[in-house]
């Protein structure tokens, strides 16, 4: 049984991690020679760490995860805190930490991981023809590859998508622009050990210690898209959006690198029901694609992960059982996906200031909170997943 992979993300890596458990040969292949992740960092909730442990990459989340053990709000204009406090009861409750990563490095550990030279670099799929037989894969280099059954784990503007849906998809703008990068971990603007957070206006500045004592930052401000907007701008734009906030946050304006922080139109994609076509699964943002409000995006790819092999050691590895396996990974796993979407696009409106008074009721509930309903929160999300 061969799998074709397509796509070295964090969907394509685990998902190949998790065939390799079953004993199931996958051949990898990436469309760019040299992988620049977009986004300069994410957290891994305990859910997603719970996952990388059960592939055999739990080592790489204890290398890569950063000490992040409270979490606070603050008042983005007063820098006042609204809510302070442990994540020890969220660790406790799901028998996991979460680990907020460098994404370049946690990309690169996973690819080495696996074994960076057995991967087809620079090899972008245009087209699938599927058959009772296998499926072939045409890359845009002119060669194909030929497999029982495909993986496409091509990110969110998946080539495969359409084939497998028959229709294509729209990208949905989520209506904000995020700016985030590294800098390294001042405690004069957030303590070290802290998810940190500053709310306002409907915009967010939030700090996550990752490993290599470096903050992981990003800013959201509510906008239009298609702003004339780049790296040479980077500093004024933010200068401009949070004019009058707190000290710590003019600090970390004046600290970020232009060149190394990234500004991202934040999007995600009207869950569909569809993630298999007969010997094709997608899976990760190809098959799911949602705002990064929740946290869950790359989380989500490795339950895919996870669950998709865990369908495949319950089946004959023959062509029947590997279509039912497929099927079974589908019916495990759409509407688990699409809660998270629908639950990412919940948050980041009232996060964003959609409706800014349920946004101001949100930051009154801050005022209140003593960490009791966010943990709550949290934990459901995290022991909703397949390893709870
Ligand atoms: P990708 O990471 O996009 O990987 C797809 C791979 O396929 C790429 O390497 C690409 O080059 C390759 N590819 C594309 N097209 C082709 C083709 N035609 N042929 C061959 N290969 C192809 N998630 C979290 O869990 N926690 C977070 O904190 C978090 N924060 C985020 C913050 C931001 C700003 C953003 C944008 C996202 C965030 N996410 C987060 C979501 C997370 O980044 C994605 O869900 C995750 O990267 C999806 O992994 P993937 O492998 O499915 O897709």
């Amino acid at each position: 049984m061969k799998a074709l992979i397509i796509g070295a993300g964090i969907g394509g890596m685990s998902a190949a991690a998790a065939l390799k458990q079953q004993g199931i040969e996958c051949a990898i292949f990436e469309a760019v020679k040299d992988i620049k992740p977009v986004g300069a960092a994410l957290s891994i909730w305990s859910n997603g760490v719970k996952c990388m442990n059960h592939l055999g990459m739990g080592s790489i989340m204890d290398e890569l995860g950063g000490p992040m053990h409270n979490m606070a709000y603050l008042d983005g204009l007063s820098g006042a805190v609204m809510t302070k406090f442990s994540l020890a009861p969220l660790v406790e409750a799901v028998g996991e930490r979460p680990c907020p990563v460098s994404r370049a490095d946690l990309q690169s550990q996973m690819i080495d991981w696996w074994g960076r030279d057995s991967i087809q670099f620079g090899k972008r799929i245009e087209k699938v023809e599927q058959s009772d037989t296998g499926v072939t894969a045409y890359f845009t280099d002119g060669t194909q590859a030929f497999g029982d059954f495909m993986v496409a784990a091509d990110g969110t503007h998946s080539a495969v998508r359409a084939h497998v849906l028959g229709y294509q998809t729209e990208r949905r703008y989520a209506g904000y622009v995020n700016w985030n990068g590294l800098v390294a971990i001042d405690e004069s603007i957030a303590p070290g050990n802290q998810w940190t957070t500053f709310v306002g206006e409907g915009k967010r500045v939030s700090m996550m210690p990752i490993a290599d004592d470096r903050f992981y930052f990003f800013f959201d401000v509510p906008l239009p898209t298609g702003l004339a907007q780049d790296r040479s701008t980077v500093v004024n734009d933010l200068t401009g959006y949070f004019a009058g906030w707190a000290e710590p946050v003019q600090k970390l304006i004046a600290a970020i690198d232009p060149d190394t922080t990234n500004r991202i139109e934040i999007h995600d994609i009207e869950p569909f029901d569809t993630l298999v076509k007969g010997n094709i699964a997608l899976l990760g943002d190809a098959a799911h694609s949602t705002t990064p409000d929740i946290g869950q995006g790359g989380c989500s790819a490795l339950e895919d992960a996870v669950v998709l092999g865990q369908c495949f050691s319950a089946e004959a590895k023959n062509v029947s059982g590997m279509l039912a396996a497929l099927k079974n990974y589908e019916e495990a796993r759409r509407l688990r996906v699409k809660d998270l979407v629908l639950k990412a696009r919940k948050r980041c409106d009232v996060t964003h200031g959609k409706n800014m008074q349920e946004t101001q009721a949100w930051y009154d509930e801050l005022r209140r909170e003593t960490g009791e309903n966010i943990i709550a929160g949290l934990r459901t999300t995290i022991l909703e997943g397949p390893l709870a």
